[in-house]
Order: structure tokens, then C-alpha cells, then sequence
């Protein structure tokens, strides 16, 4: 399935398909919660099926649709995070050097995706390289990114970059409204950065009532109300990876919104939270908290580093 949002880069990936000239190496970035694993998906079950459509997607009930469907398919290879893993290890990419050595089965092409393709570590790139330099017959290899700048430039320069979007307000607003949803579809989004599949699982967890609440405590911080160690104590057997990413989700959010590129509509409570900051602060708060979240993975003193996030907030500059 491809969502409305992808049609646009589906077509380009279809025409280069179509004309012959789809590069060996293709590195798709977009922002995640967009549905772009779904789309690499598509595109490698797509170039691997024997009777596609003529836009292109799989027909679903060839040999090829339906060995991929069982996860078994002999010309494709996944390279994920493995369980409990934090990188990309050079093992797995040692194991997709062996398989590009191998002949291919019975599709036409092989097709191979890495995704998250940021977090290989530092000996699975540099692996992954020669493969880039000197590619395999009908191999196509899928790089997926939502930090495309954190991959090696060595990387980025072999491959071909293809955007994939952030889809429009009215657009992500439509498809989430076909949902059976619990919350209001525009708070959903709004508390997502407009990221429709980010709102949708957002809204079968008890996880927006916890967001507002995280952020009423932000926004009393900012005011100079609330105690911060009160308010640490509240949050203290939290995720701290987790309540960070939510602080660089807003203050992203209203970023967007000082340049006039916000799509999404913010709540009242980001509202509230934008003009009590300010642009000046939203930029510094935003760096600062960049900071922490190298930090957030340690195991440091969880309350020290509630603390610390609460006094950036309280702080006037
Ligand atoms: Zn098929």
C-alpha cells in the first residue's frame, strides 16, 4: 500500500524502473511516523515481483509476492537493528556482502534494504562501502533515513537521495479521519508534528493524556510555577529518552511554525508555550536539550537528568 502522500515519489521510483535507469543504491530520507517503511517495502516487493501492475505494485500472488509475504524470499535480504542492539553491526553487512556474491533466484532483480540506515555503526559503513563502489548486477540496494545527515558522506555521495514527504496537513488530516480514532484527529496530529502514523498509534495509547501532562508541567515550568523537584519526582520512572524526544517534537513543531512552514495546527497548550518562549528561546532551548539527549541512553542519575531538562525550561534566557 502506498499512502496519498507517496504517489509522487512512487512515480519517480516507477520511471526509472520503467526507463531502465533506477540507481544501484537509492537512499529515501523522510521524517519517521510517515509510513516510509511501508513505502521501501513496497518498492523492493514491487521491483521484485514477476507480474507487477502497471503503476508498478506487486500483484501479491506471484511466486515472488508470495515467498516475500513469508519472509523467506531467496533475492531479498533486510538488514535491521538487531534485538536489543543499538547499531547496525559489520556482521550484517559482512552477510550482505556474501549474499550479493550469490546468483540470484528466480526474480529479475535482488533487492536489499537498510533501515535504519543511520544507525549502522561506524566498520558497517565503511563495509557497506565497497558494496556502493562496485555494485552487484541487478542489485538494488534501499537505504532508509530519517537522519540522512548522520550517515558518512562517503555513503550519501554513492548513492541516489530521494526525498520522501511530509504529507500535508489536509492530506494527513483526511487519511487519519478514516480511522475509528478516541481522540480529536487535529490534536492527534498536532501532537505529532504532523506525522499521520505517529498520530494513529498515538491514539491507541494512553500516551496523549501523558504528553499533556508532560507538557502542562513544562509549560508551568516556563511560568516559574510548580516545584522542579515535585515535578521530577512525578516523572522520574519515566522513559527520559522518551520525554525528550516529545520537548524536541514541540519545540520542532514551533520552529516550523516561526518560519511559516508549520503544517500542522498546534494545540492551545503549544500555543500558549510559543508565545510564553519565544523564538530566540525556542532555538536555544532546542540546542540544549539536542545536549542532553546524547546523555539521555546513559545511566545517569535519572532525577539529575529530569532536573536538568526542568531548569532549561525554568530558566528566563
Ligand atoms: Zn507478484
Amino acid at each position: 500500500m502506498i499512502y496519498p502522500w507517496q504517489t509522487q515519489a512512487w512515480e519517480s521510483v516507477q520511471q526509472a524502473k520503467t526507463g531502465n535507469h533506477l540507481h544501484h543504491a537509492l537512499l529515501f530520507s523522510g521524517e519517521e511516523g510517515c509510513g516510509n517503511d511501508t513505502f521501501i517495502q513496497e518498492v523492493a516487493k514491487g521491483l521484485l515481483c514477476l507480474k507487477p501492475h502497471p503503476d508498478g505494485i506487486a500483484c501479491g500472488e506471484c511466486r515472488s509476492c508470495q515467498v516475500f509475504a513469508s519472509g523467506a524470499h531467496p533475492d531479498f535480504m533486510s538488514i535491521r537493528l538487531l534485538e536489543d542492539k543499538q547499531a547496525i553491526l559489520i556482521d550484517q553487512i559482512r552477510e550482505l556482502n556474501y549474499f550479493l556474491g550469490l546468483s540470484r533466484s528466480y526474480s529479475l532483480r535482488r533487492v536489499v534494504i537498510i533501515a535504519p540506515a543511520e544507525r549502522m555503526n561506524i566498520n558497517a559503513a565503511n563495509s557497506l562501502l565497497k558494496s556502493l563502489e562496485e555494485p552487484a548486477p541487478d542489485t538494488h540496494i534501499l537505504l532508509l533515513t530519517a537522519h540522512p545527515a548522520v550517515l558518512l558522506p562517503t555513503i550519501r555521495s554513492r548513492c541516489q537521495r530521494a526525498r520522501l514527504p511530509l504529507p500535508t496537513h489536509t492530506d494527513a488530516l483526511q487519511w487519519l479521519q478514516q480511522h475509528n480514532l478516541q481522540h480529536p484527529a487535529k490534536q492527534l496530529l498536532a501532537s505529532t508534528a504532523g506525522r499521520p502514523l505517529a498520530a494513529l498509534e498515538l491514539d491507541t495509547t494512553d500516551t496523549l493524556a501523558q504528553r499533556q501532562q508532560w507538557l502542562t508541567h513544562l509549560a508551568e515550568c516556563v511560568q516559574g510555577q510548580g516545584s522542579i523537584t515535585a515535578i521530577s519526582a512525578h516523572w522520574e520512572k519515566f522513559d527520559k529518552s522518551q520525554l525528550l524526544d516529545w520537548q524536541l517534537d514541540w519545540l520542532l513543531s514551533l520552529l516550523k511554525q516561526e518560519v511559516g512552514n508549520g503544517e500542522a495546527e498546534p494545540d492551545d497548550k503549544l500555543r500558549d508555550l510559543h508565545r510564553l518562549l519565544g523564538q530566540r528561546r525556542i532555538l536555544s532551548l532546542y540546542d540544549k536539550l539536542l545536549e542532553l539527549k546524547k546523555l539521555s541512553t546513559h545511566p545517569l542519575n535519572a532525577r539529575l537528568l529530569l532536573e536538568s531538562m526542568l531548569i532549561l525550561w525554568r530558566q528566563t534566557n
